[in-house]
């Protein structure tokens, strides 16, 4: 593996942070505070190419590869970390199952839309009492004809209100089955297909977080993403990639508390001397950039092997797993060297603090990518 940085990734991170600075810098804590998802920067950044990073520029995107979107990823959640999931939602969840498993056709139709922001992407797995458990889904289509009835729920969708279109995994099967689940890509507007309530959250709150609610949702047969069955095997395939990009937005929220910590310790001034003389604190700065490297080290080794198509699997949830963990503890730490100062919001750090933790829960729990890598290295 070569760590040399290439002219492509110093390109997209200069061009993420000249855009972060005058378009999301001074609206991190407004859109925070109001917990507002940001449609039109979405479509600002769509004409930066950062909503089809990954897509072929024969679909209209920008036809780059995984070292450029973590890079992208990573500089976004430097500035705001809410931007950065939902960024990294529509590419690797709603666009990339559509990018892996859709035909020919339904590509056309979909993802120039979707790579140019023109459209914004859902994806819906998880429901209200199926989260770790997603394969125990209630929400179920019934084939009628050449339409497929859907009626349950999906909760805690990143964009269920604001997106065009939602990529869903419901039951066409047995209960348990991991063959008995379907992927549809359903279009909003379509009949009994709705929003429900928006969750209000801890952090990532200009991400917006609803349910969708399907009642008697007639779908089309040429909705169906691949075959019948494939649906829940899918969605373990989309989130191998997606959870690279969640090790992405974990390096870009560990990597700016960082930042904060390391310029105040060397400013804040206590016993006549700058805190960062301190033993205590310039090692916990040691620590916090030591583990910064090493996950940016696991997630890149990730991104290599999926730009060569690769399986991907452990070394994915390895990089979740840990850049996420180092976002907590790192966001944590940089309160501490701030001390009272970073428990206000007067500092970036305390959002950086509420942002990380999502990072352990979403695209997978930190226990369920332990179960991840613990079958891959038992089998
Ligand atoms: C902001 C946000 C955005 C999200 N966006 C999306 C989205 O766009 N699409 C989507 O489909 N989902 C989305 N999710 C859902 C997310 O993926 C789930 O929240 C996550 O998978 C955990 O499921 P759960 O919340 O039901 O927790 P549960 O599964 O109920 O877990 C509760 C606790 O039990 C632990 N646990 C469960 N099973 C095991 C086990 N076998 N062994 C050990 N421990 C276990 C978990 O690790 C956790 O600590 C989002 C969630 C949030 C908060």
């Amino acid at each position: 593996m070569n760590f040399e940085i290439t002219e492509n990734q110093k390109m997209i991170a200069q061009m993420v942070r000249d855009f972060g600075a005058k378009h999301i810098k001074p609206n991190v804590m407004k859109w925070d505070e109001s917990q507002e998802f940001p449609v039109d920067l979405f479509k600002e950044m769509g004409k930066l190419g950062l909503m089809g990073v990954l897509v072929p520029e024969v679909y209209g995107g920008s036809g780059l590869t995984y070292f450029e979107y973590v890079t992208a990823i990573k500089e976004i959640a430097k500035i705001d970390g809410s931007i950065g999931l939902s960024v990294a939602a529509h590419n690797s969840l709603c666009t990339g199952h559509l990018l892996k498993f859709a035909n020919e056709e339904q590509k056309k139709k979909w993802l120039p839309k979707l790579a140019t922001a023109e459209w914004i992407g859902a994806w819906g797995l998880t429901e209200a009492n199926t989260g770790s458990d997603a394969a125990n889904m209630k929400t179920v289509a019934v084939k009628d004809g050449d339409y497929y009835v859907i009626n349950g729920s999906k909760n805690f969708i990143t964009h269920g209100k604001s997106s065009n279109i939602a990529v869903v995994i419901v039951r066409t099967g047995q209960a348990g089955d991991s063959h008995g689940m379907t992927a549809f890509a359903i279009e909003k507007g379509t009949k009994g297909f709705t929003h429900g309530r928006k969750e209000n959250k801890l952090g990532m709150r200009a991400s917006e977080t609803t349910e969708l609610i399907f009642d008697n949702c007639r779908v089309h047969k040429d909705n169906m993403l691949g075959k019948e069955g494939e649906g829940f095997i899918q969605s373990m395939q989309v989130l191998d990639g997606g959870r690279i990009s969640i090790a992405a937005l974990s390096l870009g929220i560990a990597q700016g508390a960082f930042e904060a910590a390391l310029a105040y310790s060397q400013e804040r001034q206590q016993f006549n001397k700058p805190i960062s003389t301190f033993q205590g604190i310039s090692f916990k700065l040691a620590d916090m950039a030591t583990e910064i490297e090493a996950a940016n080290l696991l997630t890149f080794q990730a991104a290599d092997l999926k730009n060569r198509h690769q399986e991907v699997r452990k070394e994915s949830a390895m990089a979740k797993l840990y850049a996420s963990e180092v976002a907590v503890r790192t966001a944590n730490e940089a309160v501490q060297i701030f001390g009272g100062y970073g428990y206000t919001k007067d500092f970036p750090v305390e959002k950086f603090y509420r942002d990380a933790k999502l990072c352990t829960i979403g695209e997978g729990t930190s226990e369920i990518q332990k179960l991840v890598i613990s079958r891959c290295i038992l089998k």
